[in-house]
């Protein structure tokens, strides 16, 4: 069934969405690293599973194989992530076309960062694309595609404020997208804010949160850097107190526990699932699945038990 059909059963019957996050390997140990992660994620039937596309475009044929063998290899449903950066609409036409060759239907269309860097402005290229909205309408036209777009519970480095962005997710939604997965935050209420100020601008579609477990302390900067907002203070001290009182180790098992207990406190809240960002490596996610008990693995896609 097409992806928006599965998120709006989900949401018809209470259920959560589950989906992970992940990028495509630059060789072959990263491949097998990845493939290890995809098994163990394919054991609790996600609802899907998304592969980025690098900066720049420079991913295109990687993101094309990673979702193709997903789509092929696999029961789980690909969402391949596209940009506008450096490309043209006769290119970007071309991409959706090999991912509809590669069995995949479903995209998360996204502008791109300014290829200048934080700071500097986003350039279109010639002969392409403004922002994500053209690009929903462009992949919309192309086909049958189950379009996702992106979402920010803190406000988007470029947007004069957070209403900028919920307008913004409102227009993409008009356009035809039919779910949102939001930028890394560490807040429930951020998001309810921003569903709320979205549905404001009559946009109801399932915001899916994105949640990434926080491993280390050095972990914290790697957040701060992607989700373009700081780890709040409260979580930061969490996580010292755990260094001084188990090292490494404890960090880790505290960070996992937070990660868990902001995802319990969204579907508290309303949230449609959750979106774990993986970084490709499953282990942290998977505790969080755990922990929250959303998919249990000895229940679905496990390999048959050996007969006694
Ligand atoms: P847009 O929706 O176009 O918004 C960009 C800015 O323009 C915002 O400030 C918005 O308010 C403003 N804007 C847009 N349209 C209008 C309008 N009509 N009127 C007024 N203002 C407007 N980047 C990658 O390179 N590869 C990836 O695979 C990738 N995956 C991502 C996945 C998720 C879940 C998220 C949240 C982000 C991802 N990104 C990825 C990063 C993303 O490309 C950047 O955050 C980018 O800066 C914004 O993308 P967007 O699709 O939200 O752009």
């Amino acid at each position: 069934a097409p992806l928006r059909d599965v998120l709006a059963d989900l949401r018809a019957e209470g259920r959560p969405s589950l989906s992970f996050e992940f990028f495509p390997p630059r060789d072959d140990a990263g491949e097998a690293v990845l493939w290890e992660s995809l098994r163990r994620v394919e054991a609790l039937d996600p609802t899907f599973v998304s592969v980025t596309y690098g900066a720049g475009g420079s991913t295109r044929e990687r993101t094309v194989r990673a979702t193709r063998e997903v789509s092929r290899e696999t029961t789980m449903q690909p969402v391949a992530h596209l940009t506008c950066v450096s490309a043209s609409r006769s290119e970007l036409r071309r991409v959706v076309g090999e991912y509809a060759d590669a069995g995949v239907s479903s995209v998360l269309a996204l502008r791109g960062d300014p290829p200048g860097g934080p700071g500097t402005a986003f350039e279109r290229h010639p002969g392409g694309l403004r922002n994500a909205l053209e690009l929903v309408e462009l992949v919309r036209s192309l086909g049958d595609f189950t379009v996702g777009v992106a979402a920010f519970p803190t406000p988007h480095p470029e947007s004069a404020d957070a209403d900028q962005d919920a307008r913004v997710l409102a227009l993409k939604a008009r356009a035809g997208a039919s779910f949102a997965v939001t930028q890394l935050f560490y807040e429930a209420r951020l998001w309810t804010e921003l569903v709320d100020r979205a549905a404001g601008h009559g946009c109801d579609i399932p915001v899916l949160p994105g949640l990434m477990a926080i491993t280390s302390l050095r972990q914290v900067a790697t957040f701060t850097k992607l989700a373009g907002a700081p780890v709040p203070a409260r979580v930061v001290e969490r996580l010292e107190e755990a260094e001084r009182r188990g090292g490494a180790a404890e960090v880790r098992r505290t960070g996992v526990a937070l990660t868990a207990e902001l995802g319990a406190e969204l579907l508290d809240a309303g949230a449609p699932g959750l979106h774990l960002y993986t970084l490709n490596r499953s282990s942290a996610s998977l505790e969080i699945v755990r922990a929250l008990g959303l998919r249990d693995p000895e229940h679905a896609g496990a390999p048959a038990a050996v007969a006694s």
